[in-house]
């Protein structure tokens, strides 16, 4: 393993503050009580935010709705928000190294993968402006000789966001300029980890024109905010990004109002190596989709499922690679794996791994946390944990942390099978030379995402999202647009027929 430890960037001297932004202004909370977040590498103060409650959240949603209603961005042309929308994306391409900072320093994630977050996001906000310009209903005119019928797609209206820490601001980003781009106006609750470069956004909406109402922010914990966003009358969606049992909650507690709820939430997404495999990029992509943000990334392919003919030659492979990750500092430019979240979440990480050897399985590689000299904060060796049978937890339930389970397969059907057995639907990916072994993993997999011969790569253009218990909805590409719209009818009557 590298441990390197050369940081790129100063850690500020003084906490950024984050305030609520409710109506066009910076408030503090109605209690006047504030929380500090650490960084969970550095262990120093990072941010001091604003601790919402109930009273910050209703005076959000007032004011989105009020906001709403006034039509000053739900009535306005597609190419007026559109030109706003464009505005933003230039100032997050100039803010990349200050949003970027601080997304490192409260999440832990390596710098380099903060920056390409950040910037990766501006190309959203680019694509969300074109579809402003670009979206449509649809007209039908062969009724009848004297009917037109015309859909129309409106604004849902007030959208509720709920964001997760593990990619603050990409998360955020496949939200709100598609929901921005509908007509809506929203309220957000950034994970009360990392609240820091949500804030940051408020201060440029602001500096692009956004009108005072459309964009709310409340800062805190999830119940305490996120309840009453999910509950309230004056609301008509709720998105949320997060763990499933959250997602749970927030579907029951909307449902007493029957607002519509999208999800986007856990993965146990498998890559599977057929014999016939380019062994080097499938282990490269393995390596690659264990260890993205530290593992702790709702896509990590935590599990692979291998032939049984190469599983040995592949797990050589991925172990040598995985000696090779750079760990250490998430300042470090060069650093491949940071932090881990919190030091309950190590332990929760380093529970599932001392069960499934005590289960049977056998460490290849790593298996435990570590310290890196010179900073406070926890970490996790990259873990290669192999003989794992379908049945332990390690196979079935999110890590959430660097940790590879290797289990195997003879054919096809036992290659799907064990795919499919999960809980979780949200990726798959299969590694073959063969185009015929690749579809039809591909259409057999229960998944909202299938990779060939390559793990996450994404576009704007495509809609991302789960199937089962890794979500309801899409996000991002044409279709997540359309979960921002409500469909209306209209039926028109030509010419005086009646007289
Ligand atoms: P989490 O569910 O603990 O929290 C997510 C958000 O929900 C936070 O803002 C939190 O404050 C809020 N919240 C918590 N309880 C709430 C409640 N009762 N009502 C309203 N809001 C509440 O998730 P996390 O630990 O921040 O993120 C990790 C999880 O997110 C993982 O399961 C990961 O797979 C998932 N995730 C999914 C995707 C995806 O696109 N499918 C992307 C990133 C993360």
């Amino acid at each position: 393993m590298n441990l390197i430890s050369a940081v790129d960037a100063a850690i500020p001297a003084e906490p950024f503050i984050c305030r609520h932004l409710i109506a066009g202004e910076w408030r503090d909370s109605a209690s006047g009580e504030t929380y500090d977040r650490m960084s969970p590498a550095h262990g120093c103060l990072v941010s001091r935010a604003a601790l919402g409650a109930e009273a910050d959240a209703e005076a959000a949603i007032v004011a989105a709705r009020e906001a709403f209603d006034s039509g000053v961005w739900s009535r306005i042309s597609g190419k007026e928000r559109a030109t706003i929308l464009l505005r933003v994306a230039d100032l997050i391409e100039g803010n990349v190294e200050r949003m970027a900072l601080l997304e490192t320093l409260e999440s832990g994630k390596p710098i380099s993968q903060s920056r390409a977050e950040v910037s990766g996001a501006a190309d959203l906000w680019r694509y969300a402006a074109s579809l402003a310009r670009t979206m449509h209903g649809d007209s039908h005119n062969t009724l009848g000789p004297d009917m037109l019928g015309v859909v129309v797609k409106d604004p849902i209206g007030v959208v509720s966001m709920i964001t997760p820490w593990n990619f603050p601001f990409w998360i955020l980003s496949q939200k709100l300029p598609f929901a921005l781009a509908a007509g809506c106006t929203t309220v957000i609750k950034p994970s009360e980890l990392t609240p820091s470069t949500t804030v940051m956004l408020g201060e440029l909406l602001f500096e692009a024109g956004m009108p005072a109402g459309v964009v709310n922010i409340v800062l805190g914990y999830g119940p305490a905010v996120g309840g009453l966003m999910s509950t309230h009358e004056a609301v008509d969606m709720v998105t949320f990004t997060g763990s499933t049992a959250v997602g749970k909650a927030i579907s029951a507690a909307a449902s007493s109002t029957l607002k519509k709820v999208a999800l986007e939430l856990g993965g146990k997404n498998p890559q599977v190596v057929f014999p016939d495999a380019d062994i080097e990029s499938a282990a490269d992509a393995i390596t690659f989709g264990v260890y993205f943000n530290t593992g702790q990334c709702c896509n990590s392919s935590s599990r692979i499922i291998v032939h049984e003919d190469i599983v040995d030659e592949v797990v050589e492979r991925v172990v040598e690679l995985s000696k090779r990750v750079a760990f250490g500092d998430p300042l470090d430019p060069r650093t491949q794996v940071g932090a881990i979240i919190s030091v309950q979440h190590q332990g929760k990480i380093d529970d599932y791994v001392r069960a499934a050897v005590t289960e049977g399985a056998e460490i290849a590689l790593g298996g435990g946390p570590m310290t890196v000299p010179g900073l406070e904060g926890q970490f996790y060796q990259p873990t290669v944990v192999r003989g794992v049978s379908p049945e332990m937890a390690i196979a079935r339930e999110e890590v959430f942390g660097p940790v590879l389970s290797v289990l195997t397969f003879r054919t096809m059907d036992e290659a799907v099978a064990l795919t499919n057995d999960a809980s979780y639907g949200l990726s798959a990916g299969v590694w073959s030379e063969n185009v015929h072994t690749c579809l039809e993993f591909s259409t057999r997999a229960h998944a909202g995402t299938v990779w060939t011969n390559t793990w996450m790569d994404g576009f704007p253009e495509l809609s991302f999202g789960g199937v089962k218990q890794s979500g309801q909805g899409r996000e991002i590409g044409r279709y997540g647009l359309e979960e921002f719209f409500e469909i209306k009818t209209l039926v028109m009557r030509i010419g005086r027929t009646r007289e």
